[in-house]
């Protein structure tokens, strides 16, 4: 994990390794503080506090999560007393979509022999991607806590005269996504809108939706973009956003026109020049989401995640590659 300072007032603590979970934060260093995102795991968000102190005169009095996934909301609790932001949706859906129980159950089974073996038989891609949770993150001790302050389209923060916009752009890439833009220091916190060198997990939105997000992104012209995984870049990190989903969208067309399953059809589309990026197998995700727009299905349908895990990991296999979630 590392700190990288990005304009005159805004930094981004970046997890390095670019897998499951390694979600960045950020914090914009004015009027109190505003700390973007708080990490998948306590381990991680002490971390992240360690690291952004060296720059804070002390503990913001801001948070932002920018949607509802866990790796970015699982450090809440270490910011007590902080008022914490978030569109209203994500309010409603952290206790189902981020509740810690899910992931330290499937850790626990991982542990346990019989779990494990009855896993293996049935689940082997979510028991795949608990032994690599197990390998990054410590899920014990997590408490959920809830945004305390919600808000609608957009929210505006003055920070000792430097004005931060917080921008609901969902469903899109979950369906509370909010970016952050801070306009006189020309950076955008983008939030999972934008995966930097690691295929995107997208849950619940739409790819015109998301299009038209990294379009906006674009529109608001930064020089620094903060995404939600991966290394910190500039308007190319948008663009190749767009040129990936546009890719898998148009290959995804063409397989179901010929009647292949969203799993058949992963395993049958190049990775092209994306191959290169980390967990390409992820592809799964796209292609499935992609299906559930040609099959006329609402965006926020629920995601079955061990099944989702074993199709990653058949397709990792049907390309003969060692399988990164
Ligand atoms: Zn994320």
């Amino acid at each position: 994990m590392k700190l990288q300072q990005v304009s005159d007032n805004c930094f981004a603590v970046l997890n390095e390794k670019n897998r499951v979970c390694d979600a960045n934060s950020g914090l914009i260093n004015r009027g109190g503080g505003v700390v973007i995102d708080t990490q998948s795991d306590l381990f991680h968000a002490r971390r992240m506090i360690e690291l952004f102190g060296t720059v804070w005169r002390g503990m913001p009095k801001r948070v932002v999560n920018t949607h509802e996934d866990g790796d970015h909301v699982w450090g809440n609790q270490l910011f007590e007393g902080a008022e914490i932001i978030a569109h209203r949706t994500v309010k409603e859906r952290m206790p189902k979509v981020a509740d810690p129980r899910e992931t330290q159950q499937l850790i626990k089974a991982a542990d346990r022999f019989l779990a494990r073996m009855l896993l293996k038989a049935l689940h082997p891609g979510a028991l795949a991607i608990a032994r690599q949770l197990r390998e990054d993150f410590e899920f014990d001790g997590i408490k959920l806590v809830l945004p305390t302050t919600v808000f609608e389209e957009r929210h505006v923060l003055d920070l000792d005269g430097t004005e931060v916009h917080l921008i609901y752009v969902g469903p899109c890439h979950q369906v509370g996504d909010t970016i952050i833009h801070v306009p006189k220091e020309r950076v955008v916190f983008a939030g999972d809108i934008i995966f930097r060198e690691c295929t995107p997990m997208g849950w619940n939105g739409s790819y015109e939706k998301w299009l038209e997000v990294l379009d906006l992104i674009i529109w608001l012209d930064p020089e620094v973009i903060v995404p939600g995984h991966g290394p910190v870049c500039g308007i190319e990190g948008a663009m190749e956003m767009k040129a990936y989903l546009e890719y898998v969208r148009e290959e995804s067309m063409r397989c179901f026109g010929q009647g292949l399953s969203a799993l058949d059809a992963s395993t049958k589309i190049d990775f092209g020049p994306y191959g290169r990026w980390h967990s390409p197998a992820r592809l799964y995700m796209n292609v499935e989401r992609a299906y559930r727009e040609f099959r006329n299905e609402a965006a926020d349908a629920p995601w079955d995640h061990a099944k989702t895990f074993d199709a990653i990991l058949a397709v990792a296999k049907a390309k003969g590659i060692e399988v990164e979630f």
